[in-house]
């Protein structure tokens, strides 16, 4: 079973008083040994973070990335930069991004490819509209997203991301998927994994993202193919942050 990850996805908001206070906390915190935290926080931030964190457990991550190196892109930050600001990973293909910045599969694979070319780990989003859950097609748009990624990889790429399985129904709305949901989905999502390689099934890290919060995260987490979680609102409050990293051990 891969270690279990708990991260947090800032989106836009956030402080440099957030911060220091994140930084402070997961430098006291006693946390289980077997347990990994990240936070992604916004751009600005991430160079205050990256010394904020330091000495803690927090590993820091952005929230996206451009799929170009360097050079005339007004408003675009690199890879590269993320690296040079202390940043280990980055989210990749959010639903945010998908939906409301237009990125769609291949724009996902460019900047999936942009993270791995710096060693950056990128922390892949898969998820599905409750309209596509209607119709009965969630397992066709994930496993699709998760294939335009994986089929245009080798080997030794494809052990280097992260999963997150994140129903685009269930992000913001207070509307979890019930654990069984969602074990559904990633136990499919596991399952095509193994068909590209049995190690990577068994190693590759798959969070869920949805409304997770301290109330419901050691049920979603007791799941046998749910390996941490992706959280936006709750990881914004450091004491119930600090209580899902706890409920993960
Ligand atoms: P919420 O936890 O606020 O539902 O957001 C989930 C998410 O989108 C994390 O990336």
């Amino acid at each position: 079973m891969p270690t279990p990850l708990i991260a947090g996805n800032w989106k836009m908001n956030g402080s440099r008083a957030l911060v220091d206070d994140f930084g402070r906390a997961f430098g006291d915190a006693e946390l289980p040994e077997n347990v990994a935290v990240a936070l992604m926080v916004p751009f600005p931030y991430l160079d205050a973070a990256s010394r904020a964190f330091e000495g803690t457990p927090l590993a820091l991550g952005a929230q996206t990335l451009s799929d170009r190196p360097s050079g005339a892109f007004t408003g675009e930050v690199s890879g590269e930069m993320l690296r040079d600001c202390g940043a280990r990973m980055v989210l990749v293909g959010h639903s945010e991004r998908r939906t409301l910045f237009g990125e769609d599969d291949d724009a996902v694979l460019a900047r999936v490819r942009a993270a791995l070319d710096l060693g950056l780990a990128p922390v892949l989003c898969l998820g599905e509209t409750l309209e596509e859950r209607d119709a009965g097609r969630t397992e066709a748009v994930v496993l699709g997203q998760l294939e335009a990624v994986f089929d245009a990889l080798g080997a030794d790429e494809r052990a280097r991301l992260v999963l997150a399985y994140e129903p685009v129904w269930a992000i913001g709305t207070g509307r979890t998927a019930t654990p069984a949901q969602a074990q559904a989905v990633h136990g499919a999502i596991r399952a095509r994994l193994a068909r590209y390689d049995a190690g990577l099934a068994a190693d590759t890290q798959v969070l869920y993202g949805g409304s997770m919060k301290a109330a419901n995260a050691a049920e979603l987490l007791a799941q046998p193919d749910i390996d941490g979680g992706l959280i936006g609102g709750a990881s914004l409050n450091v004491d119930e942050f600090l209580a899902i990293c706890q409920s993960a051990g």
